[in-house]
């Protein structure tokens, strides 16, 4: 891991910054790159938009490990709003939800009772919830809510990250269950004998994950969100999606709001399924420098923005 990737990544979780940082109007400036705005109204009208272009939504409420237990009941009441509002504006959008806004930290029954109420509304509502995985040390038990839902529910997904050494045999693990995965290389500081550390596995170990949810995946119903802004690895995928024989319907892509939209765009003309994740609420300092990890010259952005 570079060094300042590393840097950014402890800047995110570092308290004095979190309070502090967002108050620069700079940086709410350079901010505006990555998320519509804060307000569920801000997504709404971004999801039009994309909408419009044959590009589907993911809406995602920024804010994660939160204080107390009434908190997770704000949440879950947003999200069972969100989705009303999804259905009553006829919005092609589904909801992303990390588990440590509905009380993890605190309460797993808790937890699992929120994520159980959102997941009952949005079959109501014919719509879909994605589990995002956060770090490592919430895996084994995001797994199992994971499962357990699952169990009552079909219309739930689980994010599953390539640079953690033990997603491989997660997925071959619940492959029968019919899992919807959507694969990411993964965003947090991992320590190295959980993570891969260089850049080619971690990019390895995703092309060979997708692989197998392409060929074991599909055997099995899985439904399959390949969630990346890799040209290269977007290549290499449709390369063997097209020489397997693997129609566009299969599979879907997954990008997020502000990167990389001339490939967005591509995508759509080549047929491709793609939704766009899009982030909105006051929260967002931990996931804006996550995002500035990933691609440290974006630092350069919000430089430029100080002027
Ligand atoms: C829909 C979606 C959901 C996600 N959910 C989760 C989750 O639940 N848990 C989790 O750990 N991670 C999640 N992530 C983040 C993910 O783990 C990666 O950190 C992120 O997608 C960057 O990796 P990459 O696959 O694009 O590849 P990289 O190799 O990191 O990037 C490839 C190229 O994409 C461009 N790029 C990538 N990131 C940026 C950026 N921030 N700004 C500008 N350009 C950029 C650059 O050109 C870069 O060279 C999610 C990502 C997406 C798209």
């Amino acid at each position: 891991m570079g060094l300042s990737r590393t840097a950014l990544l402890w800047c995110s979780q570092n308290k004095w910054m979190k309070t502090n940082v967002p108050k620069y109007a700079f940086v709410k400036k350079a901010v505006k790159k990555f998320m519509p705005g804060e307000t569920v109204e801000d997504a709404v009208a971004a999801a039009l938009e994309f909408n419009n272009k044959n590009i589907g939504t993911l809406f995602t409420q920024l804010g994660e490990n939160i204080s107390n237990l009434d908190e997770a009941d704000s949440v879950t009441q947003h999200y069972l709003d969100v989705l009303k509002i999804i259905s009553s504006q006829n919005l092609t959008a589904e909801i992303s939800i990390k588990l440590t806004q509905l009380g993890f930290d605190f309460s797993f029954d808790q937890t699992f009772k929120n994520i159980s109420l959102i997941a009952a509304k949005a079959k109501e509502l014919n719509n879909f919830v994605w589990i995002d995985m956060e770090q490592s040390y919430y895996v084994d038990d995001t797994i199992k809510v994971y499962k357990k839902l699952k169990s009552e529910f079909d219309n739930i997904g689980l994010c599953l990250q390539s640079y953690l050494m033990r997603t491989k045999s997660d997925l071959e693990e619940m492959i029968n269950i019919s899992p919807a995965i959507r694969l990411v290389k993964g965003a947090y500081m991992e320590p190295a004998n959980v993570a891969f550390k260089k850049k080619f596995d971690v990019d390895e170990n995703y092309f060979e994950l997708t692989k197998y949810m392409l060929t074991a995946g599909l055997e099995n119903n899985a439904r399959i969100a390949i969630a990346t802004h890799d040209l290269k690895m977007i290549s290499r995928i449709k390369e063997y999606a097209k020489s397997n024989n693997i129609s566009n319907d299969r599979f879907e892509f997954n990008m997020l709001y502000g990167i990389k939209t001339d490939e967005q765009k591509k995508l759509v003309e080549q047929g491709k399924r793609l939704s766009v994740l899009i982030s909105y609420g006051e929260n967002w300092y931990p996931w804006y420098v996550r995002r500035l990890a990933e691609r440290p010259a974006n630092i350069g952005f919000v430089i430029r923005n100080m002027f």
